[in-house]
């Protein structure tokens, strides 16, 4: 039997840890059933293919059929988003070089957060609000259909909110401006200012 290349991220919280902002039934299912899907396929689709052995990011940029693009761009997505929380309740702000970089493409924290905001509550059906960084240091936030990654659009994602329906039905459903209100409440600032590097 072959041997699977990518695997779920493993976290370093607990599923019930994110309550009440996020239930430990909504990371069940979210976590353990659609994300497990999207690896189980995408190991699927690059076994046996010019894909296999290449790293996760070079088969998001490079994918050239949507089935896979968008399976490959969902494992990615799903290990951003799932990285990027904690349930400490006392994550840092962002500060330093990552707080300049937002400061000089929003104006301020504050107005960036109001622009995701904004963003996830007017996406239109399945898919993902990204913070995303030019080569340059430029940021600016990008709203992306299923499973599309910012990498196939030239930008290194930072900060990726999850804004389909499984993300936040349970515990939500339809109140979307709740869930990203308390999205910002589990933030990781450590995790996600590493990503500018
Ligand atoms: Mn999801």
């Amino acid at each position: 039997m072959k041997k699977n290349q990518f695997h779920l991220l493993e976290l370093d919280y607990q599923l019930a840890d994110l309550a009440p902002m996020m239930s430990e039934q909504t990371l069940k299912y979210h976590y353990g059933k659609h994300y497990q899907t999207y690896v189980d396929n995408l190991n699927q689709l690059v076994n046996g293919t010019h894909y296999e052995g290449l790293s996760l990011e070079a088969i998001v940029r490079k994918a050239s059929e949507d089935t896979l693009a968008n399976n490959a761009g969902q494992v990615l997505n799903h290990q951003m988003f799932f990285e990027q929380f904690t349930p400490t309740k006392d994550a840092k702000k962002p500060s330093g070089e990552f707080l300049f970089l937002i400061e000089q493409s929003f104006g301020s924290f504050d107005k960036m957060c109001e622009q995701i905001n904004k963003a996830a509550k007017s996406l239109f059906g399945s898919g993902w609000v990204f913070l995303v960084m030019s080569e340059d240091g430029v940021m600016q936030v990008m709203s992306l259909a299923n499973g599309d990654n910012p990498l196939r659009h030239g930008w290194k994602p930072i900060m990726a909110v999850d804004v389909w329906e499984h993300a936040y039905y349970l515990d939500y459903q339809n109140r979307k401006a709740e869930y990203m209100a308390n999205f910002w409440l589990l933030v990781n600032w450590n995790v996600v200012s590493k990503r500018i590097v």
